[in-house]
């Protein structure tokens, strides 16, 4: 591609703008200024480790089992929670605007006994018992009908917003569709009344046959860094068979989806030491959860570059690096 190059995302139709500097290479994103100091494989002061319970607020679940030694992973109520289960979704005017009761869900997913141990040095059937946990809770909070969009995200670094160090995801609930994700699903419907197919089934097919930007691959994900990625290394990994909702995965995909989640962040964490990133599952929210024209995916954003006044002021993200070039960094033997 030419020097400069503007690209567009098939599926939400925005731009992305390329700008890579000259002479920088994909390896030049290695992280440097991390301090990959060593950490104990269990901490006194950290809530999360085995033999903190008290400074829980509370155990929802855990996994495999609930036995007191016996769990890989819980799910515990966030102790500073961005929404309060104590509400509801009435909104009330004030004046001119609108307001409504700050109700739902925010929990954390604590994914290993192991203070120091993440996703990347994890056995595949460690992150399968995550993808079960993140899978058995999503389906028990949409069970509940005033719960209208589940999001799972692990924020990883300090850059990605964390400062825990013991590897943990999380879960949001919202009673409301945020906009960011109607916007979405209207431009996958505006696709599909155009095409009659669904425009991530179109991306996941040429990704495939073009293999240009792959990253891993087995028989239920592909894993690619996307045509327009808004960032450097941007990763998506999307499920083969069509589907909008993450809640219908099956026990084959969830075996593959963890195969996939360890490869790449595997490769992530070989190939730029250990970047800071967050990932999101992005699923379709209530109601929509049987449409044609939606694909669950997860989204990997690794955390290299900051946006800045253009794109906060224009949405649009300029990329100093290119996917291909992204894609081959990744997947080539070092
Ligand atoms: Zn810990
Ligand atoms: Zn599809």
């Amino acid at each position: 591609m030419k020097e400069h190059e503007i690209r567009q995302n098939k599926a939400t139709r925005e731009w992305v703008i390329y700008a890579p500097t000259r002479g920088r290479r994909p390896s030049d994103f290695r992280q440097t200024d991390k301090g990959r100091e060593e950490r104990p494989e269990r901490d006194e002061h950290c809530p999360f480790c085995p033999g903190n319970k008290n400074m829980l607020p509370g155990i929802i679940m855990a996994m495999p089992s609930t036995g007191e030694e016996a769990w890989q992973t819980r799910v515990v109520p966030n102790k500073f929670p961005a929404l309060a289960t104590d509400g509801d979704t009435e909104r009330v005017e004030r004046g001119i605007y609108l307001t409504m009761p700050g109700y739902g869900r925010h929990e954390v997913i604590v994914e290993s006994k192991w203070h120091n141990r993440g996703i990347a040095q994890m056995s595949n059937a460690e992150v399968e018992i995550i993808i079960e946990t993140y899978h058995k809770r999503y389906v028990d909070l949409m069970k509940e009908h005033e719960n209208m969009l589940t999001l799972l995200f692990r924020n990883h670094g300090v850059r990605a917003g964390t400062s825990l160090v013991h590897p943990h995801s999380q879960l949001i609930v919202t009673g409301f569709v945020p906009n960011h994700v109607r916007w979405r699903e209207e431009q996958a419907q505006r696709y599909y009344d155009e095409w009659g197919r669904c425009v991530f089934c179109e991306i996941l097919q040429f990704e495939q046959r073009e293999q240009r930007r792959v990253v891993f691959e087995n028989p239920s994900f592909l894993a690619f860094v996307p045509f327009a990625a808004e960032v450097p290394f941007e990763i998506w990994m999307m499920p083969k068979e069509h589907d909008a909702d993450f809640g219908d995965i099956n026990d084959v995909e969830k075996r593959d989806l963890a195969q996939a989640f360890s490869n790449v962040l595997t490769k992530l964490f070989e190939k730029l030491n250990d970047p800071d990133y967050n990932y999101i599952i992005n699923t379709a929210a209530r109601y929509k959860a049987d449409e044609p024209q939606l694909h669950w995916y997860v989204q990997i954003r690794p955390r290299l570059t900051t946006r800045a006044g253009f794109e906060i002021g224009s949405g649009i993200s300029i990329n100093p690096s290119i996917p291909e070039h992204d894609a081959e960094f990744l997947t080539e033997d070092s």
